[in-house]
């Protein structure tokens, strides 16, 4: 099997996971965070910048970021819906932002509330007033593998709406399977056709496991080239769509798996299932991580 010697982990629990979460109080998110950045983890998406009528858990960001320890080896990042939320983050110094927009319209209005065109009008801008503050921008484009209200999304489609976020000048861009409706050869087909049309495009892919295949698509992406994934602490945040099924793929799921495949991924195994120990108790419920039940492979039961 031909694999890359490491991945970059980008933990997304603090926001994606606890964006899905009955609401957790300022300071136990701080701990996270703060615990998170000692992991060995090199990336966090730490907050989002949406209006906190839209998204109430979110409404303590600024809060957060400002008390949080930064670690000089953890690179920080915030999630922005529109322009608004770029300048706030900016202000607030962020110097690496996501802005998303969903490949499926339906999604985009109920996310965002207007178009996907209105979304990417709105994307050159962002990205210029990110560079102007000396900080990058992501491109993120959400149901890029299919959308819980229009059901599969055309590959043709996903590729356009990239193809505008490159030509917005956007950093980086990536693609989100938001209710987790990618398979291994929808990861392939996509994948290898993102390559094609945008060469040399640095590509972060970030899988849901709501039914299943989420390291599937990992290792499928991973055997392509692909170095750049999301996860999410314990699998924190379920699915908004779908009651009860688990969200984001586990980060301590994926640095197990890739540890024993020898691909490294700079995270310690057994501190970052202390802090998804520690999430679970903080959300209150058991969380969806395998890897946190059983323990890793090598756990030997007390004779
Ligand atoms: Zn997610």
């Amino acid at each position: 099997m031909r694999l890359p010697g490491e991945v970059s982990l980008r933990e997304v629990g603090p926001r994606d996971g606890l964006q899905n979460e009955p609401p957790v109080p300022t300071e136990a998110k701080i701990e996270l965070i703060d615990a998170l950045s000692k992991t060995g983890l090199c990336r966090i998406e730490a907050v989002s910048f949406v209006h906190p009528k839209a998204i109430p858990q979110m409404g303590d960001a600024l809060e957060v970021w400002s008390r949080i320890a930064r670690h000089p080896d953890v690179r920080y990042s915030a999630l922005v819906p529109n322009l608004v939320g770029a300048r706030r983050a900016l202000d607030a110094g962020l110097t690496e932002i996501e802005v998303v927009v969903s490949a499926s319209d339906t999604h985009n209005r109920a996310n965002l509330n207007r178009t996907t065109e209105e979304s990417l009008a709105d994307l050159r801008p962002i990205i210029d007033l990110a560079h102007a503050s000396g900080a990058s921008c992501q491109v993120v484009v959400s149901t890029a593998w299919g959308c819980p209200y229009e059901g599969d999304v055309p590959v043709d489609r996903t590729l356009s709406v990239a193809q505008a976020a490159v030509d917005a000048s956007a950093d980086s861009l990536a693609y989100g399977d938001t209710t987790g409706m990618a398979t291994p050869t929808r990861v392939e087909e996509l994948v290898a056709r993102t390559f094609e049309r945008l060469p040399g495009v640095a590509l972060t892919l970030h899988f849901h496991n709501t039914r299943g295949t989420g390291l599937a698509n990992l290792l499928t992406a991973l055997q392509m080239g692909v170095t750049d994934f999301d996860a999410s602490v314990g699998g924190l945040g379920g699915c908004p769509y779908a009651p009860g099924a688990s969200g984001n793929i586990a980060t301590e799921e994926v640095v197990h798996m890739l540890q024993d495949m020898g691909v490294s991924t700079g995270v310690n195994l057994d501190l970052l299932l202390e802090v998804a120990a520690r999430a679970e108790r903080m959300v209150g419920h058991q969380v969806p991580s395998q890897v946190l039940r059983a323990g890793p492979r090598t756990r030997t039961v007390a004779g």
